[in-house]
């Protein structure tokens, strides 16, 4: 637990040097706690310690968690890869969901929240690193995809996010934020009703400098807090090997 402290002190250092490196105000920027793999009692230690955003992957231990932080209060967003037979589930634990990436969920979404009376914001993933192992609507995609999930009264686009490259190379990683910055740049010069680009939420543990640099508004962290996941992302990030589990 008092590794989460000091995890914590020194991201919320590195936010505000890099900040400071590109004249931004670190209040631009907020701090997601992805809480993939970890358990309950931990998130609500980071939450004590004044955070107040967490992201969660899987469907499955949503409400598990969900029940177990309420006191906290916390904003949560759903970041995994949606599939439209957890749209039900997501929608009762979720205030936003960043990871919308194709025009069939967001179908499927609006009418579930049509069903129930509510609304959901959401931010469009992109992939902008081309990893064909990567969820995202490709970038030459995404503004067609856009105008389209407009039309949905009850979903309302917030922003957009992406998973970046995960290189050591960090020109090839800051390629991934520009781009996106780029998009978002581009949705909001076209003024499209229901669409506002508020959010761009990019960067990780390893390369949330780059993403600050390059505008990102929410960085997602999870190693550098809560320590190394047993599993590699790609367990959580590919449909194949995610389904049954
Ligand atoms: C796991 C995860 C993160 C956090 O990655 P770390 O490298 O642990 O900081 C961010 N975004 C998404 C979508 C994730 O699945």
């Amino acid at each position: 637990m008092e590794n989460i402290v000091n995890n914590l002190e020194v991201i919320h250092s590195r936010i505000d040097y890099a900040c400071k490196n590109v004249n931004r105000d670190s209040k631009e920027v907020r701090l997601l706690l992805a809480t993939k793999t970890v358990d309950s009692e931990r998130i609500n230690f980071a939450l004590q310690q004044g955070e107040s955003l967490v992201g969660e992957n899987k469907v499955q231990e949503l409400k598990q968690k969900c029940t177990a932080i309420k006191e906290m209060n916390p904003e949560v967003h759903f970041i995994g890869h949606l599939q439209s037979n957890k749209i039900k589930e997501v929608i009762k634990w979720a205030t936003c969901i960043e990871s919308i990436d194709r025009l069939s969920v967001a179908e499927k979404l609006s009418q579930r929240l049509t069903f129930e009376g509510k609304e959901m914001d959401i931010y469009v993933q992109v992939n902008t690193s081309f990893e064909e192992s990567k969820f995202g609507v490709s970038p030459q995609n995404a503004i067609q995809l856009i105008k389209e999930i407009a039309k949905f009264e009850n979903i309302h686009i917030k922003g957009l996010m992406t998973i970046g490259l995960l290189s050591s190379e960090s020109s090839e990683v800051r390629k991934c934020y520009k781009l996106l910055r780029q998009l978002k740049e581009e949705v909001e010069s076209l003024k499209i009703p229901n669409v506002e680009m508020k959010e761009l939420s990019m960067g990780m543990s390893g390369d949330m400098e780059i993403a600050i640099e390059e505008g990102a508004t929410i960085v997602r962290v999870g190693t550098a807090i809560f320590g190394e996941r047993i599993y590699p992302d790609s367990y959580y990030w590919d449909e194949s090997e995610n389904i049954s589990r």
